[in-house]
């Protein structure tokens, strides 16, 4: 692997449209503030990107590291429609990415289905989508990316350049991505879907592997309801005009699945299709309760807005003392987990027995790279993303954290990866078998040598996990 280019001289505004140019001598502007104030910390003081919102799952307590300024870094700053490319600011979010490239008819070629997630997030972080079983993780798309490095400058890197290779899954750890030249994919209007029921996971899992090798299939994606109602969602762009359905409105989109054969949305609706109830957790707010729908705003509807109610509700403890005074503990099982497709029958089986969890997302992942990320080394050709977001109850004796333990050991027993936007439970030892960490010591050694930006499990794991 190669170590980073000297920074990329600002690129000159050359184009008609003096939107663009005025965005570019912004971001640049927004670059070098964000530059001088890392610089400009105390050496001694740990820093935080001071994002409006985020979609991690670790809340602790009040974060009171001092907040470095993004304002800026949100912009698109070109899209080449013949060289299907998009050069951007690494902290715009997927909603407004989104929103410039489809009158292009182009995507980014992973959409994580929360609007507010940010390109850089979903780089520094992982992503998936029902695009992943043929467009692996945003970080795939990736061409170019511009790094604010713990040492405070910017480095212009690419694919096969040490800290490129190392980004994913840093979590900010190793520097800041500040710009990215992302591959984008040709769409359609409308997106035709068909759910398939399955009834035991291994016809499950045996149709998933016949599915993600269909040409015909551009989208893929399915809920577990029950251990033996399960479906997969088969998305196929058209062209052909017809009725397409709304689940913005009074209807909801996962409830469908299981009403409905099959179902046609438009793309955009297609690509936020579970931000509405954020996969089906609006419940929690009575959303989906139809009375109670009608008066609850349709902007409200989106997946920050229930986050921020979550993150009041931690704040407060109000959920916390309901249980007590019901003489209950209860533990928030929130995990994304990639297992490969050969374990995941079983994955889901040890899953269903000891984790009383409903529904489960799965989604379908496969690299499109020769080289794997080392903090998330995924070799075993297709895996199987779960995602389940939900509490739980404990019994007497049942640590804080039992269910998210069982979790952990399942994935490890099954050769997963778990996603580290939530809660993290290993300890050190396993924590660094699961993520490469000779490579990533090297390219924090080489690009945050003084140890400005923390290290990667003290961030993530453990009580005083940060942002
Ligand atoms: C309920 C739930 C479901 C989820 N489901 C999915 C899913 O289905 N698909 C999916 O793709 N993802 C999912 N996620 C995870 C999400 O993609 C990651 O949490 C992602 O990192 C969030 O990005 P963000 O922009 O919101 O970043 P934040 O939440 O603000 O930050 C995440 C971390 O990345 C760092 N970071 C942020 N921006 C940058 C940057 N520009 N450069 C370097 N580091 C940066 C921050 O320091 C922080 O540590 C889910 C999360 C939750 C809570």
């Amino acid at each position: 692997m190669s170590s980073a280019r000297e920074p990329k001289a600002p690129t000159r505004p050359t184009s008609r449209d003096y939107r663009l140019t005025m965005y570019r001598t912004r971001h640049d502007a927004a670059v070098r503030r964000l530059a001088a104030s890392l610089r400009g910390m105390p050496a001694d003081i740990p820093v935080r990107l001071a994002k409006p919102g985020s979609n991690l799952f670790r809340f602790g307590g009040r974060d009171r590291r001092p907040g470095l300024p993004v304002d800026g870094l949100d912009t698109v700053l070109s899209i080449d429609v013949d060289a299907r490319t998009a050069e951007v600011g690494g902290l715009i979010t997927y909603e407004r990415l989104v929103a410039a490239t489809l009158p292009h008819e182009l995507m980014p070629t992973v959409v994580p289905q929360l609007k507010t997630i940010t390109l850089g997030g979903a780089v520094a972080g992982l992503g998936i989508e029902s695009t992943s079983f043929r467009a692996g993780m945003p970080h795939e798309a990736v061409r170019e990316m511009d790094v604010l490095t713990g040492s405070g400058d910017v480095v212009t890197v690419c694919p096969g350049d040490d800290l490129f290779e190392c980004f994913p899954n840093s979590y900010g750890t190793l520097g800041y991505a500040v710009r990215l030249v992302i591959e984008l994919a040709p769409t359609m209007p409308t997106v035709a879907l068909r759910h398939v029921r399955y009834v035991t996971g291994r016809e499950l899992f045996d149709g998933l592997a016949e599915h993600v090798d269909d040409p015909e299939v551009d989208f893929c994606d399915g809920v577990s309801f029950t251990p033996c109602e399960s479906y997969v969602t088969l998305g196929r762009f058209t062209i052909e005009p017809g009725p397409t359905s709304d689940y913005t409105g009074q209807s909801i989109y996962y409830r469908s699945i299981r009403r409905r054969d099959t179902d046609r949305l438009t793309v955009a609706d297609y690509l936020w299709r579970w931000d509405t109830d954020w996969f089906w957790c609006s419940a929690a707010f009575g959303v989906q309760n139809r009375h109670l729908r009608r008066f609850w705003p349709v902007p409200l509807r989106r997946s920050d807005v229930y986050r921020r109610l979550v993150a009041l509700d931690r704040r407060i403890g109000l959920s916390r003392r309901i249980a007590r005074a019901r003489g209950q503990r209860r533990e928030a099982v929130i995990q994304d987990v990639e297992i490969p497709l050969a374990e995941s029958a079983s994955f889901l089986d040890a899953f269903s027995r000891h984790i009383p969890i409903r529904p489960v997302w799965i989604c379908p992942l496969r690299s499109t790279t020769a080289t794997t990320p080392p903090l998330y080394p995924l070799t075993s050709g297709t895996y199987v993303n779960f995602g389940f977001w939900a509490t739980v109850g404990l019994a007497d004796g049942q640590a804080d954290d039992h269910h998210n333990r069982l979790v952990e050991q399942l994935v490890i027993d099954h050769g997963g990866h778990k996603s580290l936007y939530s809660t993290v439970h290993y300890d050190r030892s396993q924590f660094w078998r699961d993520y490469d960490e000779s490579a990533y010591r090297q390219v924090k050694k080489r690009y945050d040598p003084t140890g400005r930006l923390p290290d990667l499990f003290d961030k993530v794991v453990g009580d005083n996990a940060t942002r």
